[in-house]
This record gives structure tokens, C-alpha cells and sequence, in this order.
């Protein structure tokens, strides 16, 4: 279809990579954030090759090679220090034809406004309700605005506004039993290696590093915890420091050198699969239509290939938005209902819902050989839309 004027409601990694891949098939696209500063909750991701593949077919590859790390192993070590297992990720290259990036959030965001156009994000613009003709579709905001055009893409998260309409009925984000702390520090060889993702498992918990760009590593930290718990930014060291007493000297030294008030602590949750994606001109895309819990990493990469999916039946057929959004709907709702609850199951196996699991799990881990983890990692990978 040829001249579509678009409206995305979220400047997040899924609105901003629709925007720039609608963009680029000549249509006419504004994105609208609530937001009134665009601040990426987080401070790390990494994008997997079929995320990557994706922003390289959109023109971002060297940008993107520019801010990401050189992730080249990956080691599970246990919370007394044994190496558990050992990866070397090149022949997970040579299988998929592209390496994956971890990145600073900041620097991918940056990125991707600057190839969307920041004029055309409108902040401050709040959407409490979308509805439908035959002919358009309208995106109403809190402030009275409207904004109508030939389909509207709710990119809008996980608390999404726009899904009540496309479902017809609100979904609530269910908690995941564990809080995650991450952030960023210098990187440093008594941390880390400076091309290793390490991973200490133990208890019920985790606690890990990987490069990303602009020598630095991003951390994250996991444990199982109560809802509704709160921390102030100030003693969230002294709060990793009792949950991890005892640690390997890494894990110590990485909680000494973090800085507590740039420390995001997050309770996680997903969305239970939903029954339906689109409704007529309206699409649900990213993690407003399918957030996961982040065990797998490929939130965000589904968010990117939702929008390369959506884009390429806009682009490859005629016959009207609705039947584009169909198509786009029946590809997507069984990928990202898989990973969904793929990533739902390895949560559970860490964060020891099923405590004898997580311990098989540890042992399990010693015995998995390194091929059979480049086959998992390659099988997801490569059932993207870029092969
Ligand atoms: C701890 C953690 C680690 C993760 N690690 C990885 C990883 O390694 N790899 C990976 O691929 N994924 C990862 N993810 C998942 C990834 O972060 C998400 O899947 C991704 O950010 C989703 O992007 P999105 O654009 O769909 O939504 P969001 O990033 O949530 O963006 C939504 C946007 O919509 C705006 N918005 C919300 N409501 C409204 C409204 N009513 N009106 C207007 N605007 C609105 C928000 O302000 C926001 O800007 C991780 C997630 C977490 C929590």
C-alpha cells in the first residue's frame, strides 16, 4: 500500500524502529509519547542477532556496531565460584550470520530517535482511548487531541492504553515473583573479562555482567522477592550487599563500585499471551502486546522484528490495512506467544519457584554442552523474519 499516514502511540524501542521502518516505505508517520523527557527505563539490553538484523536492514548496522559491546562467550559460574559452564559464541556467529550487541539503553534510543526524526515524537501526549471507522482510525489523548490516520500502532508498553481497545477488555501485567537491579559501570578486568557475559547463579539468584559499548559493563542482579517492596536509590547497595553477602569477590567488588542512585530496581511481570493482536485498523506491537519476562532477552528484539513484520505486509500487499494487520497478527501472536511463555518457564527454573528444579538446574548446567546452547540460542534466532 502506498501513501499510509501512521500514528504510533510510544517512543519506546518498538514505536521509534516502526517509525523509521514506515518511514523508509514512504509513508507518513508521528510518534506520541506521555512522556515529557524520553528516559529509557534501564540501562542495558542485549539486542540478539535478530534484532540486529533488523536495525541492519534498516540502514543502523554500523551505528549499532559503533555502541555495542563485543560480547564473545558467555559463562555460568556458581555462587561459590566454580565454573559451571563455558560458551563460546562465535559458532552461534557463523550459524546466524550476525553477532549480537548488548548496548547501553541510552546510546540505542539516541540512535534510533536520531534515524526517526525527534521533531516528529511528540511528547506530553497522553493516549487514554483509540476507536474506528472503515476509513481511519483515531488516537484520542488526555488532553483532548485527536489524532487520525489510516492505522494506529499502540507501541505504548506494557501498561498500554490502546490494548483496552483492540481487546476490548483491560489485562493486567502479572508479577513475576523477583526484582531486578541493574545499571552500568566502568568496565574492569577484576569485574569482568571485557568480551564475556558472566552469570553467578546460586540460591535462587543471580547476579551478571557484559560489555556493551563505551568500555563499560551493564549489571544486572535478580532475586526473588514479595510484591509491592521499595527501595530509596540510597540503600540499594546496602540491600544487594545483605542479598548477596558471601559472593564471589567480583559480585562484592561490582556492588562496592555501582552507583546506588543510577541503580534501576524493578519489579518484573509479564502479560499473559493475548488472544489477539490487531483489530481492525488498530495493532498492538512490542511489549504492549506481548511484554515477557526478560530471562530469555528478547523483549525488546520482538518488539524490533513486530515492527519490520508489521511494516513488510503494509508494504507487500493491497488489498486493505486490515488484511495487512491480519497477516501481521497470525505471524506474530504464535512467535512471541512461544517466547512468552518460554521465558516464563526459564524464570521460573532460576528464580526458584520449584526450588529442587533451580538446584537441578545448577547441576544440569555442567553437564549442557556448549553446542547444545549455540542450538537453542540459533533456533530462536533464526526463527525471525530475517532467517
Ligand atoms: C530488566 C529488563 C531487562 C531486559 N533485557 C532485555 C534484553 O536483554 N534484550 C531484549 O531484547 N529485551 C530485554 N528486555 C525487554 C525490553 O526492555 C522490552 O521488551 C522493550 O523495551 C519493549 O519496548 P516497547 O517499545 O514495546 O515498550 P516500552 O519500552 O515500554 O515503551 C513504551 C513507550 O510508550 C509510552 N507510553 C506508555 N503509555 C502511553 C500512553 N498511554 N500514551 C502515550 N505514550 C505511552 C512510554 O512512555 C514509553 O516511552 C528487558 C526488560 C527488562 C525489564
Amino acid at each position: 500500500m502506498y501513501n499510509l499516514k501512521v500514528v504510533i502511540i510510544g517512543a519506546g524501542i518498538g514505536g521509534l524502529t516502526t517509525g523509521i521502518a514506515m518511514q523508509q516505505a514512504g509513508y507518513q508517520v508521528e510518534i506520541y509519547d506521555r512522556a515529557t523527557e524520553l528516559r529509557p527505563a534501564g540501562a542495558g539490553i542485549s539486542l540478539w542477532s535478530n534484532g540486529v538484523k533488523v536495525l541492519n536492514r534498516l540502514g543502523l548496522g554500523e551505528k549499532l556496531a559503533a555502541i555495542g559491546g563485543e560480547m564473545n562467550a558467555m559463562e555460568y559460574r556458581s555462587h561459590t565460584d566454580e565454573r559451571l559452564s563455558y560458551v563460546d559464541l562465535k559458532p552461534l556467529f557463523e550459524r546466524v550470520g550476525q553477532r549480537p550487541y548488548p548496548v547501553s539503553r541510552t546510546d540505542l534510543q539516541t540512535m534510533l530517535l536520531e534515524a526517526f526524526g525527534p521533531e516528529k515524537v511528540h511528547l506530553g501526549m497522553c493516549c487514554v482511548a483509540a476507536e474506528q471507522d472503515q476509513h481511519s482510525a483515531t488516537a484520542i489523548f488526555e488532553n483532548g487531541d485527536r489524532k487520525t490516520a489510516d492505522l494506529v500502532v499502540g507501541a505504548d508498553g506494557i501498561h498500554s492504553a490502546v490494548r483496552a481497545h483492540v481487546l476490548n477488555h483491560r489485562v493486567e501485567r502479572r508479577y513475576a515473583n523477583y526484582v531486578n537491579w541493574n545499571g552500568l559501570v566502568k568496565a574492569d578486568p577484576a569485574l569482568c573479562r571485557n568480551d564475556l557475559w558472566v552469570i553467578y547463579v546460586g540460591d535462587n539468584k543471580r547476579a551478571s555482567m557484559m560489555p556493551v559499548g563505551g568500555d563499560r559493563f551493564y549489571y544486572f542482579f535478580g532475586a526473588p522477592m514479595e510484591a509491592g517492596t521499595q527501595v530509596a536509590p540510597s540503600h540499594r547497595q546496602g540491600e544487594l550487599e545483605k542479598i548477596f553477602q558471601g559472593w564471589p569477590e567480583p559480585v562484592q567488588q561490582l556492588i562496592q563500585t555501582l552507583d546506588p542512585e543510577d541503580t534501576n530496581r524493578l519489579e518484573i511481570g509479564d502479560l499473559d499471551p493475548l488472544e489477539r493482536l490487531v483489530r481492525g485498523r488498530i495493532a498492538l506491537l512490542g511489549d504492549s502486546a506481548h511484554a515477557t519476562t526478560p530471562t530469555l532477552g528478547q523483549g525488546g528484539c520482538q518488539a524490533i522484528e513486530d515492527a519490520e513484520v508489521l511494516t513488510r505486509y503494509l508494504v507487500t500487499t493491497n488489498l486493505s490495512v486490515e488484511d495487512a494487520l491480519k497477516r501481521y497478527e497470525a505471524i506474530r501472536k504464535e512467535r512471541t506467544s512461544k517466547l512468552v511463555l518460554k521465558a516464563r518457564k526459564r524464570t521460573s527454573t532460576i528464580y526458584g519457584y520449584h526450588p529442587e528444579v533451580t538446584q537441578q538446574w545448577y547441576e544440569d548446567l555442567k553437564q549442557e554442552s556448549p553446542e547444545a546452547v549455540i542450538n537453542a540460542l540459533a533456533k530462536v534466532i533464526l526463527a525471525g523474519p530475517m532467517g
